[in-house]
């Protein structure tokens, strides 16, 4: 059976639309593009008013894939557990919505879907514990990179956030299961891993948890044999351990690179907010962590035009960030998501407002990141390397792209043989705006 997966929005999308296309792909089916395929997942994303109006758009565009050859749709992720069942009267050809917690069924409702044309399926009950899937490979190379889900759903309901009503109260993965399948890439063939969670510093304190910390769990992983590269997403400030931020210094392939939200640098947003941290306590973390590893690569995530923001609580946010002086950040206007507290706060800010400070924070983000790029010029760099680089290279050199320990994404010329998955020390020579070229030495041909 030819299918298609179209994936928007987070890492965690982006897990399970891999785990989706490798179960479906081990019992026969074919991942082909879109004008190909007969059967549509369609991964979704409600974080904001504006992807969830990218999917009814695709939807729409589907439809036509579909007529004249039986094609039907899946709608998954946040907002098909968001809109739910109301996607079959919107979009007759849905046939199936499946929310987070009802992934691991998906394979077995597909082959149902098969079987019963008219047939449809909605799987979109909140689980009580984590749902574990089939992660098994069979033979075959594992990627490079791999994303491993430690938990799921997320507790903190934060005033703006849509998340804890889409993907569920938190479950944390039992730790035996995450091990194993960790080592199992490795065995594979994977060299760096991704940690993945909403808020992966409460790992465990869900009654779900097997009473393993996220610290026992990063060091358990780090010590994988032949794990090269360790990484994980998100944090949230207020649940940052001391014994977290130490492993940065006792295990050197736990990358040097955090990505911790901020979201606002004013006291009484991130009070209004619900994130229970103040600034001081994200500089001291800050600073903390800069010097438990000199080296670590900070990024964040800042909501602009919070309600109630007012022109000194913006001030603030744009003081922290040129005392933090992050390495990257994403920033976004600030937007009413359904059923979120924040969303009937009074003193809503004019999208003009939003606009004109969300300008400002990216033009000042972007002097730092210019510079965090710009500091890595005449260094060596360790880099995995990805693959080909899609930069136009002249027609004698070969250039490829890899990410240097911090994450951040190194084009560079090599020799011409395969070097995807190797571990390369490259000297950086230019800095450009999202990234830096480089060169390897000539021991490399
Ligand atoms: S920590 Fe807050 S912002 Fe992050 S997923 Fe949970 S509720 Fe949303």
């Amino acid at each position: 059976m030819k299918f298609h997966i179209v994936t928007f929005g987070c890492q965690m999308n982006d897990a399970d639309s891999a785990w989706l296309e490798l179960a479906l792909t081990r019992r026969g089916w074919e991942h082909v593009p879109e004008e190909q395929a007969r059967v549509f997942v369609v991964n979704t994303c409600s974080v904001r008013e504006k992807p969830e109006h990218k999917v009814y758009s695709l939807l729409g565009r589907l439809k036509r894939y579909c007529e004249g050859r039986d094609g039907f749709i899946c709608v998954g992720g946040c907002v098909a557990q968001q809109v739910g069942q109301e996607f079959w009267r919107r979009f007759p050809r849905v046939r199936l919505v499946f929310g987070p917690d009802g992934l691991a069924s998906v394979p077995d409702s597909l082959e149902k879907l098969m079987a019963r044309p008219g047939l449809r399926i909605s799987l979109l009950d909140f689980a009580d514990s984590y749902q574990e899937r089939d992660f098994s490979r069979g033979p075959g190379k594992a990627p490079i990179q791999a994303y491993v889900s430690i938990m799921q759903g997320c507790d903190n309901f934060c005033a703006y956030c849509i998340v804890p009503y889409t993907r569920g109260r938190q479950k944390s993965r039992s730790s035996s299961n995450i091990l194993q399948e960790c080592s199992e890439l490795v065995q594979a063939g994977t060299r760096e891993i991704t940690l993945l969670g909403q808020n992966v510093n409460s790992y465990g304190l869900d009654g779900e948890g097997d009473g393993l910390s996220f610290a026992r769990l990063l060091e358990e992983i780090c010590k994988i044999p032949g794990v090269k590269r360790v990484r994980f997403t998100t944090s949230h400030p207020k649940d940052l351990a001391p014994e977290v931020i130490a492993a940065f210094e006792r295990f050197p392939n736990l990358c040097p690179a955090l990505h911790l939200p901020l979201q606002s640098g004013s006291n009484s947003v991130l009070k209004r907010m619900g994130r229970r941290y103040t600034k001081e306590k994200y500089l001291d973390l800050v600073n903390r962590l800069r010097q438990t590893r000199p080296d670590m690569v900070l990024s964040t995530d800042i909501i602009v035009g919070f309600p109630g923001e007012t022109e000194a609580d913006f001030s603030q946010t744009l003081d922290l960030v040129r005392k933090v002086a992050f390495d990257s950040s994403f920033s976004f206007k600030y937007s009413d998501r359904p059923g979120v507290r924040a969303a009937s706060f009074a003193d809503k800010v004019p999208e003009e407002i939003k606009g004109f400070r969300l300008d400002l924070l990216q033009r000042e983000q972007d002097v730092f990141t210019e510079r965090s790029l710009q500091n890595l010029v005449g260094s060596t760099r360790e880099c995995l390397v990805e693959g080909r680089s899609l930069k136009p290279g002249t027609p004698d050199e070969t250039l490829w792209k890899g990410r240097e320990p911090g994450g951040r994404i190194v084009n560079f010329s090599g020799p011409a043989r395969d070097l995807t998955g190797e571990l390369i020390p490259v000297t950086i020579t230019q800095a450009k705006k999202h990234s830096v070229f480089g060169e390897v030495g000539k021991s490399y041909d």
